[in-house]
């Protein structure tokens, strides 16, 4: 098989949306799956709509996602220009091809096509065979002197050598048309591969980049992590045949298909987004951890620079597997950081109704106050004894030891918690607990 050449042909009309980078990712998987090539081509001929600034934000949004191009703006290559504006001589040559094969009329300033009126047949590598027949002639240059889409795609793939066309489902409609063309200039025609509407969260219609979570960029100011985002995208219309979706890239690339293409259309769930955020959380590296948290504290003003760099690790690396996304980490530690910190009030309500939890808290500070060593196996230890000796349950002393030290009622482990605020902070915050709630 000759070189797959696939292409990613946005109109940068506005911010890199959900629906777009999806049917880029689509392309650069295929093309790296298959070791060919992915070519990105600006289709930029509508001047009024498309801004440096959406450019931008696509070419931005495309590395965030790590998505790599072999062609296209910033990268050359052999086939280009690659910004559809820069092609107009291409386009008036191609244009004269069909002419002189008697492809073309004018009709009152616009070039129009001549239909052939032939069934055409898309054999379509995700939705099967479709067959679609093109009625009317249509106009392929304005009588402003602008081509249209179709002929200027057409025209591009074409000239581009692309081999396969993996695009949207809105169009399939489009595609008897462009197979009009395709056939008009004697050219091979690629292998097409629709793929399935991304629909909002709720109802039937299409996601829009007007929808909560529809633009690349809400992913970038929330911190979530593009490793993430990218997982979840090529779970929208693509599916592993496995139960395991969080899965590396490379064997993403490695199973990734046109029989994997689901034929009916996804939908976004921004929970499952969120999901699959906070288990590429849990599982960074700590060192890369680190490093995406720490300026987090630094700007919230939650971390100093008296801090004992051996803390804060121990700090970080036990909130880590509770933390459900990046930006949350402020919230999640500052009690380790800093002595005033607010209580929750409905945790305080549920602490306080069956009864004041004072006695409680006395007997345990007399317990952790004798306390030598303070690992998390030593303070789980002696609680199970306390429990056992008074005749309840280890975990009645959960929430009472939590609440007082951090003011929360969820967090870490409480052992962990507990052994890394360390004996000082644990029993100076019990005593002013007390103290204040007696
Ligand atoms: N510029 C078109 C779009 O953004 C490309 C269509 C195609 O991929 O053929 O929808």
């Amino acid at each position: 098989m000759s070189e797959v050449r696939v292409r990613f042909a946005p109109s940068p009309t506005g911010f890199f949306h959900i629906g777009s980078a999806r049917t880029a990712l689509f392309n650069w998987l295929f093309a790296r799956h298959t070791k060919g090539k992915l070519i990105l081509r600006i289709e930029d001929t509508d001047a009024e709509r498309n801004t440096p600034e959406a450019l931008q934000d696509l070419l931005d949004g495309m590395r965030w996602l790590g998505m790599d191009w072999d062609e296209g703006p910033e990268v050359g290559g052999n086939f280009g220009p690659y910004f559809q504006s820069q092609r107009s001589k291409i386009y008036d040559e191609y244009l004269e091809k069909l002419r002189v094969a008697g492809h073309v009329y004018d009709h009152e300033g616009a070039v129009f096509f001549k239909v052939s009126g032939k069934h055409q047949v898309i054999d379509d590598q995700v939705r099967g065979r479709v067959e679609r027949k093109e009625e009317k002639d249509f106009i392929i240059f304005r009588s402003n002197g602008s081509p249209v889409f179709h002929f200027v795609n057409v025209v591009d793939d074409i000239s581009m050598g692309i081999t396969h066309i993996i695009r949207g489902e809105d169009h399939l409609s489009n595609t008897s048309k462009h197979l009009e063309l395709f056939n008009a200039f004697e050219a091979k025609v690629p292998k097409f591969a629709h793929i399935p509407l991304i629909l909002k969260q709720q109802g039937s219609g299409k996601m829009s980049k007007r929808d909560e979570g529809a633009l690349i960029e809400h992913y970038q100011k929330n911190l979530f992590l593009k490793d993430a985002v990218r997982n979840y995208l090529c779970l929208l219309g693509w599916n592993p045949k496995t139960e395991e979706e969080i899965l590396p890239i490379k064997e993403i690339i490695h199973k990734f298909d046109f029989p994997g293409i689901n034929k009916d259309n996804a939908r976004f769930d921004e929970k499952k987004m969120a999901f699959i955020n906070t288990q590429y959380v849990h599982k960074l590296p700590i060192s890369n951890y680190k490093k995406l948290v720490l300026p987090i504290l630094v700007k919230e003003g939650i971390l100093t620079n008296e801090i004992d760099e051996e803390y804060l690790n121990r700090v970080l690396q036990l909130c880590q597997e509770k933390l459900k996304s990046l930006p949350l980490i402020g919230d999640f530690t500052a009690y380790f950081f800093q002595e005033s910190y607010e209580e929750d009030a409905k945790t305080k309500e549920k602490l306080f109704k069956k009864g004041s939890p004072i006695e409680v808290l006395q007997e345990l500070l007399t317990i952790l106050e004798n306390l030598h060593d303070f690992s998390s196996e030593s303070l789980e230890n002696a609680i199970h004894s306390l429990a056992e000796k008074n005749g309840v349950k280890a975990s009645s002393y959960f929430l009472p030891m939590r609440f007082s030290t951090t003011g929360k009622g969820g967090g870490p482990s409480i052992f962990g918690l507990i052994s890394v605020l360390g004996k000082d902070r644990v029993l100076k915050r019990m005593e002013r607990f007390i103290k204040e709630n007696s």
